[in-house]
């Protein structure tokens, strides 16, 4: 079933204020393999799922691939919550490219400036999200924007430097642009190769925007794992990778019990696929079938999601998620 974001964060926005939080994973999609994990993951543990796209998505399978693999997924689990999401857009142009795709939501990332690698400055930000939020709401799309900038650079998003967001500014910047989710800074940083040492994840920012915006999803960027036994398996066989830290999961159950609702999860996703893509070639020597080798892949990335949708609290919640479609929205948004 096709619904908004903001459908999905709802659901966990309630179990928040019941006491009883959970987040929702979105995961990013790039080609047929990586969606039939993902929905696959969604269909096993019953989770409601955002499934979203990047600009290294789009330059690397083109929309119209992705959004009918994405449509395909939709069709074949009628009973899952799937929200389709712009990762990381960086332009009006982007934002209306998705929404007359069929996208149901979008990010704005009015944190940089259109060419994605310069950070910009608060007043940029609050206008950029707000023109996009009028002209998403009017449509029933649901937006998240981003106050802050996170460290880590990925797909050739992010400018290397974390500034963390003060949850302060993050009220007015909710209250001036109507976001229905916020990205916030929190010490997480995009790509394999975020932490040195130990990860810090500043979780007093997390409570303290929660205790400000009560109403407002919270969304953690740069959240993989970067799971030791992949980066082992990858090495094992042949791979070189250096060692890698990345928000362990204790830490990330954490984060959701402060508050946040929606977890971004990439890289872990291509860990495991390339893991298993290359333990597969280096024990079949003699195969040369694309199929035997991504089904491989495909297996694994059902496995990881799987591990998440359980650790996040996602696994069960697909019945609690409110049938909002874009038609409700709409409607929504207009009384507003
Ligand atoms: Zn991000």
């Amino acid at each position: 079933m096709l619904v908004t974001s903001k459908a999905i964060l709802e659901a966990s926005l309630r179990a928040h204020k019941e006491g009883r939080p959970f987040a929702v994973g979105a995961y990013n999609v790039n080609n047929m393999e990586q969606m039939q994990g993902i929905i696959t993951a969604a269909q096993e543990t019953k989770s409601p799922v955002i499934v979203q796209v990047s600009r290294g998505a789009l330059k690397y399978a083109q929309d119209k691939y992705l959004i009918n693999i994405i449509n395909a997924a939709v069709e074949l689990a009628p009973e899952i919550p799937v929200a389709i999401h712009l990762d990381h857009g960086n332009s009006m142009d982007a934002i209306k490219r998705a929404i007359d795709l069929g996208f149901t939501s979008v990010m704005i990332d009015g944190s940089l400036m259109e060419d994605s690698k310069t950070p910009s400055d608060f007043e940029y930000n609050v206008k950029i999200t707000s023109e996009v939020v009028k002209y998403a709401h009017d449509r029933g799309v649901s937006v998240e924007g981003e106050l802050g900038t996170l460290g880590g650079i990925e797909d050739g998003v992010g400018s290397g430097k974390t500034q963390l967001t003060d949850p302060d500014q993050a009220v007015e910047f909710v209250e001036r642009t109507g976001v229905d989710a916020l990205a916030i800074s929190i010490g997480t940083s995009h790509g394999a190769y975020k932490f040195k040492g130990e990860p810090k994840i500043a979780f007093a920012i997390i409570e303290k925007t929660r205790q400000l915006l009560p109403d407002t999803y919270l969304v953690s960027h740069g959240s993989s794992s970067v799971p030791e036994e992949h980066l082992a398996l990858i090495n094992q066989y042949g791979g070189r990778m250096e060692a890698a830290k990345g928000v362990p999961l204790e830490a990330l159950k954490k984060a959701i019990q402060y508050g946040i609702n929606k977890i971004n999860v990439d890289t872990d996703i291509r860990l495991a696929a390339t893991g298993a893509v290359r333990k597969f070639l280096a024990e079949n020597p003699e195969a040369f079938d694309p199929r035997a080798y991504l089904k491989a892949s495909r297996a694994a990335i059902a496995d990881e999601i799987k591990k998440r949708m359980e650790a996040f609290g996602t696994a069960g919640q697909a019945a609690a998620v409110p049938q909002w479609g874009l038609e409700e929205m709409k409607t929504a948004y207009k009384r507003n």
